[in-house]
């Protein structure tokens, strides 16, 4: 940074200096209001600091920074001055501003605001001459305070439990007055509140209020750059992978007022349905009140829209007369204003080409927009959203598929409240369906106790009367939450659609008691601890646990998916062994089956015993017979997962385990196990011991066994083949490869491939028929991938099975990892769980190696991988780019695989396009 750095940018009267794509240097709100500026919407003028003073102030400290800045900060105060005719501090026509941060990407509420900044006991009185609303001035004033004590100077409630000091006089006040609403408080009532504000600043900072308006702005500017290292901020950051080095802009704004009186509205508005998606514009508002009234919950707002009122009405058991006269929408209130913002709404959404979700003031009949940015929403929104704008011609295919967020589709997918079993619930009451899902949990009523409750294995509800950003730990954890007060622009509201997470707002009948730690529904009271369940999609709270079911798939989810799997170049299979996987499977689109592992098979009733009795054989021939018996009932289980796959290739992995996990280890068990083989339990026991190992993850498994014991590879060849012989007799085409686990070396895979085609063509011989298949291997073992090219020679396909590879090349046991991961990632020894994101640097070098090889000796070869990450988004990507044929993943991750894979085609073509038009250049 030099003295000709700029640190502050400007904007203001359709001119900025800025614009939407200086948000790494601005934050997403500066660069936006830029841009606002440049396409004419009405924003009250302002400038940004930008985020390189963030970084500067966390490296070098406040005096260096607010000197490095001061004479930008005095020009760029004149700037404000000079557009709105005003005085910085003035006796008589006061500027007055607010103070917000803004970050790259929004983190809604993580970091601190301050608004009315500028006032003291003169300007006060200034702004009364100016306005002649006193009850106005003193109103921003006690906010101004309120807020800035909180902010800057650390006055507040010591934790989510404690009072309000501030809280407490007000409702004091209203208690000695007998009014019910802080809007009946007259001029003098608050110019007392005001007052009593700065005797407990005074008494709990030891510090005066300032009065300087330069000390406050200075002293406000600091906070925002501290709040984006205050704790919920750093940990919204680690949840969503946003990198801490990259700092807050902070945005200086002259001030419009909500809050003047019955002609002045303050707000927030979305273009779309946040919630579902629905082309529909919405929102929320609250005449004579400022910003933080809406979000933070404390008068429940009231619709824009007439549309949406009634709809809100109607959850509410509210009639149509009183909502309209207690309860109007701007549109029937403010109806001029109401189609200016809905304009402002339509250009906004045209000009940055998504749903956005807009902060508005109307001061005395004025309207501004204050903010805009692209809206959180839920899985199904998302999805609605970028279908519906794709058809509207808004974005092309490619964008509708980027816009998604893979990791976020699970929403869609998973179960909601099955209808019947809901209907015998006790329904307690009704709020606004602010988050869809089905959750269930023991109600809590903080966000310690929901971490202390999570943490013991409990799943929980986290009720408050409404939620701020520290609770934001504790909403992580919990199934759903549930507020009492608030909308659906209402802090818990936007965070839990943002977390894809159940969420019922504003249920006005539920009264809280954080001291008994109960809550009221209707005439019944419940405890911490005792069950709820939430819709979130129609704001219903019902009493207990609630079985769930299927979640219907939307037509939107499918042009979605079908538009990912014209982009996408790899296909995606799944990873699947009971008949109900396979059939889920099918219905997220799986092309194919990855990974039949068929150990799991075995340990349904009947196999088990015979699968036992074949372990426990003495000798070869005890072996065949137990084998003999399993033949049928393995034959069975393919031919159904053949005729689901309906032609589709199916990959069938041999026995892989270690023998033990199949055989009984406690007393009872093993003597009953005697007794069905007719040996003593004694001998069962021994047998059982000599089967022991001290490391049985790289012991006698894998093609191990099949190499000591060819009778299981015969078996299970016959089985597979014979049962694709009878399903080609009923004219349905069988797909079968069959595949080698944990191979190392060539020759143990070329041993197996033997056994293979002799079984085969004994079953071809029985049959005189027979059927195409192939045989293959998974690449697990680092010598498998470093010797590819031998390997390929005898394996007709390979699939990666990175949970082995992962735990034979970091040397991390799979089962073991657990005891100190967790660590290693809360230190930074290691940045993700290397069994769930694939780790490129080391265990990619082997896949890279393992496919150049492989294809060096085998041109057609065949490549997926199987492991856990063939689910994984980033992993997708990473197979993509080495050049794998295939991902296979368990069946709800099969539609994440779907999308990441046509966003990785997509992304590599954006690349080799930008690198052609780069060197055209
Ligand atoms: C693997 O190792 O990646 C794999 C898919 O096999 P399993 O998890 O069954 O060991
Ligand atoms: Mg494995």
């Amino acid at each position: 940074m030099t003295n000709q750095t700029q640190t502050i940018f400007t904007f203001g009267n359709k001119l900025a200096e800025g614009n939407a794509s200086m948000k790494e240097l601005l934050g997403g709100k500066g660069a936006n209001l830029c841009e606002m500026n440049l396409i004419g919407i009405p924003v009250p003028p302002g400038f940004t600091i930008t985020t390189d003073m963030c970084r500067l102030y966390h490296s070098s400290g406040e005096n260096q920074v607010l000197e490095f800045m001061f004479n930008d900060l005095f020009k760029a105060m004149q700037f404000i001055e000079e557009q709105t005719g005003t005085k910085f501090g003035d006796a008589t026509n006061p500027c007055l501003v607010s103070v917000r941060s803004g970050s790259r990407v929004s983190m809604p509420g993580m970091m601190d605001t301050v608004l009315n900044l500028g006032l003291n006991e003169k300007s006060v009185q200034g702004l009364i001459d100016k306005t002649g609303n006193a009850r106005f001035a003193w109103d921003s004033y006690r906010r101004f305070i309120q807020m800035y004590a909180a902010v800057v100077m650390g006055v507040k409630a010591a934790t989510d439990q404690d009072e309000d000091p501030f809280e407490n006089i007000i409702q004091e006040a209203k208690k000695a007055k007998g009014i019910k609403q802080d809007n009946d408080f007259t001029a003098q009532d608050l110019k007392e509140i005001t007052a009593r504000f700065k005797e407990i600043v005074k008494k709990e900072s030891g510090k005066d209020f300032p009065s300087d308006p330069w000390e406050q702005l200075g002293g406000a500017v600091i906070a925002v750059f501290n709040s984006w290292m205050n704790d919920r901020a750093v940990y919204y950051r680690e949840l969503n992978h946003i990198p801490h080095h990259w700092g807050t802009a902070v945005t200086v704004q002259a001030m419009v007022f909500g809050n003047m009186g019955d002609h002045s509205a303050t707000g927030v508005a979305f273009t779309r349905d946040a919630g579902t998606g629905e082309n529909l514009f919405n929102g929320e508002y609250l005449i004579n009140a400022q910003g933080e009234d809406v979000v933070a919950g404390i008068r429940t707002p009231r619709q824009i829209t007439i549309e949406g009122s009634k709809r809100w009405a109607a959850l509410c058991g509210v009639t149509e007369e009183r909502r309209s006269e207690e309860f109007p929408s701007l549109e029937e209130t403010m109806p001029d204003l109401f189609r200016q913002l809905a304009e402002a709404g339509a250009i906004l959404e045209s000009h940055f080409r998504d749903m956005q979700d807009i902060e508005f003031t109307i001061q005395e009949g004025k309207l501004w927009i204050l903010q805009t940015r692209n809206g959180k929403r839920t899985g199904a929104a998302m999805v609605k959203m970028a279908v519906d704008m794709q058809q509207e011609n808004l974005i092309g295919q490619q964008d509708a598929i980027m816009r998604i967020d893979p990791n976020r589709l699970d929403e869609l997918l998973h179960p909601i409240f099955d209808p019947s079993a809901a209907l015998k619930c006790r329904e307690l009451g009704q709020g606004l369906p602010a988050s869809p899902g089905a959750a269930s949990g023991r109600m809590v009523f903080s966000a310690a106790d929901a971490q202390n409750w999570t943490a013991d294995g409990e799943q929980v509800i986290l009720v408050r009367t409404e939620t701020s950003p520290e609770d934001l730990k504790g909403m992580v954890v919990a199934e759903g939450i549930l507020t009492a007060r608030g909308g659906m622009t209402s802090h818990a509201a936007v965070v839990a659609r943002g977390m894809g997470k159940c969420c019922v707002a504003g249920a006005e009948a539920v009264k809280i008691d954080y001291k008994t730690r109960t809550a009221l529904f209707g005439g019944e009271i419940l405890q911490e601890g005792d069950w709820i369940s939430l819709d979130g999609s129609t704001g219903r709270i019902y009493k207990g646990k609630i079985k769930t079911t299927e979640a219907e798939l939307s037509i939107d989810f499918d042009r979605l998916m079908l538009m990912a799997d014209l982009h996408a170049r790899m296909q995606v299979r799944t990873n699947a062994d009971t008949p109900q996987d396979v059939q889920t499977a099918k219905r997220f689109g799986a092309r194919g089956i990855g990974l039949c592992r068929t150990e799991h098979m075995f340990f349904e009733d009947g196999k088990i015993t015979a699968m036992r009795e074949m372990i426990l054989a003495e000798n070869e021939d005890g072996r065949r017979k137990a084998l003999a018996r399993l033949l049928p009932m393995q034959r069975r289980d393919f031919e159904s997962i053949f005729s689901t796959m309906d032609g589709l290739p199916v990959t069938i992995r041999l026995l892989d385990p270690p023998l033990h996990e199949f055989v009984p280890h406690e007393d009872s068990s093993q003597k009953r196990l005697a007794d069905q083989m007719g040996i003593s339990q004694k001998t069962v026991r021994e047998k059982i011991d000599s089967l022991h190992e001290f490391n049985p993850m790289l012991g006698h498994r894998g093609c191990r066994l099949g190499n000591t014991y060819p009778e299981i590879t015969e078996m299970q060849t016959r089985a597979i083949l014979e049962a694709a012989l009878n399903l080609k007799k009923e004219c349905i085409i069988s797909r079968p490869e069959i595949m080698i686990p944990l191979t190392g070396t060539v020759e143990e895979m070329e041993f197996q491939k033997q056994i293979i085609e002799a079984a085969a063509q004994a079953v071809f011989d029985d049959y005189n028929d027979r059927i195409d298949y192939l045989v293959g291997t998974m690449i697990e073992v680092p010598r498998a991938a470093l010797t590819a090219d031998k390997i390929a020679e005898s394996a007709e396909f390979f699939s990666f099975g990175t949970n082995d590879l992962t735990q034979m090349t970091y040397g991390y046991s799979r089962d073991d990892a657990g005891k100190f991961l967790p660590l290693y990632l809360e230190k930074g020894i290691l940045k993700h769980d290397p069994f769930q994101i694939l780790d490129q640097e080391g265990v990619g070098q082997l896949v890279n190696i393992a496919v150049k090889k492989g294809l060096s000796s085998r041109k057609n070869l065949k490549i997926g991988i199987c492991g856990e990450h063939g689910g994984e988004p980033a992993s997708v990507e990473f197979c993509h780019n080495a050049g794998l044929h295939y991902v296979s993943c368990s069946p709800y991750r099969v539609p994440i695989a779907r999308l990441a894979a046509a966003q990785a085609s997509i992304k590599q073509k954006r690349a080799e396009t930008e690198m052609l038009e780069k060197l055209q250049i």
